[in-house]
């Protein structure tokens, strides 16, 4: 790890990400792309230090109450983060300013921070998100090795509906020939359904690859999956969009079971919900007796 001064922290849709950099190790893992001028190792974390000072500034100077994003680009429960502490303190600056929160991750290192995610949405509105992209357990340790397995972001998401924090699962990267099946779909969809997620992001079956993430990628399809990064190359050349065979039937078996279930699964309607922030105290002042 390496520490860093930076000059801001809230984006102008007011997201942020606290790390630069991840340790997690997902193999189809965007942030490495080289669009985003990483210009140090991607496992070499960049600790933002001064982080929590300048949310603490920007909030304090913001004239209207919205939502805090974080996690975007950089998981904010990286290993580091259990010494450093800092997600925790920006979330502990949210939660005293009064904002609405919305965070995604893929480890269950979130629970140690149960009791701030709870005070936040008891008063506006705390979002967790997870990604989850794999029901097979084995393949998840594969293509992302260092972090909570699916089953395990399965019981935190079950954890959250259980202290009535909404949640959202991003289902995506869906990768061709790998995790593309149905019974990986529906596997997913059933913990979906069973922790009673409130929406469901996925951009269509399959990933993204671009010059950055597409050699990390393919490097570790060869470890991994000998003679599929062939196979990708031979389908899909170097296009920035791969998308799964599968992908009708498999974005149908989904659209069919959230309106079932009720869960979102439009994507303007899931990062709407994402994007707004709700005060409770309001509404808990009209539900009083005699108003
Ligand atoms: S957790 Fe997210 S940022 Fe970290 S390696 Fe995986 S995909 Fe990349």
């Amino acid at each position: 790890m390496h520490e860093k001064e930076v000059k801001g922290i809230l984006s102008a849709q007011n997201g942020m990400n606290i790390y630069r950099g991840c340790t997690h190790g997902c193999i189809y893992c965007d942030s490495r792309s080289k669009c985003y001028q990483i210009n140090h190792d991607f496992e070499d974390i960049e600790v933002k230090i001064n982080a929590p000072e300048l949310l603490e500034n920007s909030l304090r100077k913001k004239r209207k109450k919205c939502m805090i994003g974080t996690g975007a680009m950089c998981d904010p429960y990286i290993q580091l983060e259990e010494k450093l502490g800092n997600t925790r303190k920006c979330i502990e600056i949210i939660n005293s300013y009064g904002f609405g929160f919305a965070i995604q991750t893929k480890s269950s290192r979130i629970l140690r921070d149960l009791d701030l995610l709870k005070e936040i949405n008891k008063k506006t509105k705390c979002v967790v998100q997870m990604t989850l992209t794999t029901y097979d357990e084995d393949l998840c340790k594969i293509i992302e090795p260092n972090v909570s397995t699916t089953k395990e972001r399965f019981e935190v998401l079950k954890i959250m509906r259980d202290n009535g924090i909404p949640t959202v699962v991003w289902l995506s990267p869906i990768l061709p020939f790998i995790n593309d099946t149905e019974e990986n779909i529906r596997g997913i969809l059933d913990y979906c359904i069973e922790a009673k997620v409130h929406g469901i992001i996925c951009f269509g079956m399959g990933l993204t690859l671009r010059e950055g993430n597409r050699e990390y990628f393919y490097k570790k399809l060869d470890e991994h999956f000998p003679g599929m990064k062939a196979r990708y190359i031979e389908k899909y050349g170097y296009t920035y969009e791969i998308t799964s065979p599968s992908n009708d039937k498999l974005t149908n078996m989904l659209k069919t079971t959230c309106i079932s279930n009720d869960i979102l699964y439009d994507i303007g309607e899931c990062f709407n919900y994402l994007h707004k922030f709700e005060d409770k105290s309001e509404y808990e002042q009209l539900m009083l007796p005699g108003l």
